[in-house]
């Protein structure tokens, strides 16, 4: 069902009308209350009245994650801070974290996309939302357990970790959903199928909410099988508030985004020229409701592409399509761009492997070495070499067709890879390009 069919379903023109008066509302708010977008702005030349509607965006500034740790705490709050209601903040990966406050508002409104994402899998009274994300400071717990909320379903705030309990809690309080970061619902389906304790078929599964790191088709269909589930993407980033920017409707065909809400670009990350519509690029969002913080032109670092034409649900809102990478992910070796989703996508185009991997980059006398572990399904897991060739072959082929380069598979006894409970970490780059 649709949660909100004024908005999601609201045709074009009416949107475009809808968001420019959001963006004139918000670009003012900023300019007289925060003195960072001020100063952008007078730099640019731009003030709030050259703003008439949303084609006017692209002369506003851009906003970047090194912009919000310059003004951490508070520096970016649009509202006197007794107006504030509750903060989150993501781990940065160095120093200081990425800060967001919330008014009373932003909290509805953050807890609105949720809850229409939740919608898509009927999700309402009588259901348990059984929310696996960590609780905290971490956006992913409470704003799944506000949208649970919202559509009047029951809370189970399990939290990350704790799996034996997780699962056991899942079967006997007969979770209808589960909301968590699809590597930690991964981990949760391996550990259901080698429970003796427990079994898919004794649970009430039938939806997953997966979000907060990028995945693939493949990872998909191995946890609607594993977990007797239709599984949806989840997308949010903290600074837009949280999960529930947008979602999968049941097509499954692209990431739904509350374009009433969170106003989506794709641009150029070389140029900073706003792409063709259909074109891969960076993803901007300029936010249209927020009181607290709002954001204008957030580069989020994600490459991907908006797919404007109506989709079969009869949701109107913009979808798009899957995550490439985060441009922060990608890596270069020996000159070639290569996406961790990339090597995912390989993995579980093979049944024999797990999706699980870890990728090691590394400079040897001026050569990128590029190594790879995998893991073998246990059933298919042997110490003979001569036996491992027959599974490594198909693999390595796979790989060098999809990236270009030829990897140092090694393959790792079972569980050899460590399972993370958040976000997964696929990656170590060793190479120190300062010399
Ligand atoms: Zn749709």
């Amino acid at each position: 069902m649709i949660h909100n069919p004024q908005m999601e379903c609201m045709p074009r023109e009416e949107m475009r009308k809808l968001q420019s008066e959001r963006l004139i509302a918000t670009v003012k708010k900023c300019y007289e209350n925060v003195p960072f977008y001020k100063k952008k702005m007078d730099e640019l030349g731009v003030k709030p009245e050259d703003i008439k509607s949303i084609d006017d965006i692209s002369k506003l500034p851009f906003t970047t994650k090194y912009d919000l740790r310059d003004e951490y705490p508070f520096g970016l709050e649009a509202v006197p801070h007794t107006e504030v209601r509750r903060i989150h903040a993501s781990s940065g990966t160095t120093g200081k974290p990425v800060v967001d406050t919330y008014t009373e508002n932003d909290l509805r409104n953050w807890a609105e996309g949720v809850a229409r994402v939740m919608a898509v899998a009927d999700i309402g009274p009588g259901d348990t939302v059984q929310v696996s994300y960590g609780y905290g400071l971490f956006t992913g717990g409470l704003g799944a357990h506000d949208g649970a909320a919202l559509r009047g379903a029951v809370q189970l705030p399990t939290s990350a970790g704790n799996t034996e309990k997780q699962i056991m809690l899942m079967q006997d309080f007969g979770s209808n959903a589960l909301c968590c970061t699809p590597s930690y619902a991964m981990h949760l389906a391996e550990a259901i199928h080698e429970s003796k304790v427990v079994s898919v078929n004794k649970m009430k599964l039938r939806a997953g909410f997966f979000g907060a790191e990028p995945w693939t088709d493949g990872m998909r269909k191995e946890l609607e099988q594993k977990l007797h589930i239709k599984a949806y993407d989840i997308y949010g980033l903290t600074e837009m508030s949280g999960p529930g920017v947008g979602g999968e409707c049941e097509y499954q065909d692209g990431t739904h985004l509350w374009e009433d809400m969170f106003y989506p670009e794709i641009i150029n990350p070389d140029t900073l020229e706003p792409c063709a519509p259909g074109e891969f690029g960076e993803l901007v969002f300029t936010s249209l409701t927020k009181e607290a913080m709002p954001i204008l032109r957030y580069r989020t670092r994600d490459l991907t592409r908006l797919i404007y034409e109506p989709c079969r649900c009869g949701r109107t809102a913009v979808r798009m399509d899957r995550i490439l990478g985060r441009s922060d992910d990608m890596m270069i070796i020996r000159g070639v761009n290569v996406f961790p989703s990339q090597i995912e996508t390989c993995l579980t185009e093979f049944p024999a492997f797990q999706p699980y991997y870890f990728i090691t980059v590394d400079r040897v006398n001026n050569e990128d070495t590029f190594d790879l572990d995998v893991e073998l399904k246990p059933e298919f897991y042997t110490v003979e070499l001569h036996e491992q060739i027959k599974y490594l072959k198909p693999l390595f082929d796979r790989i060098v067709s999809m990236v270009g380069i030829k990897p140092n598979i090694h393959i790792k006894p079972p569980y050899g890879i460590e399972r993370s409970v958040g976000k997964a970490k696929h990656v170590l780059d060793k190479r120190d390009f300062t010399k």
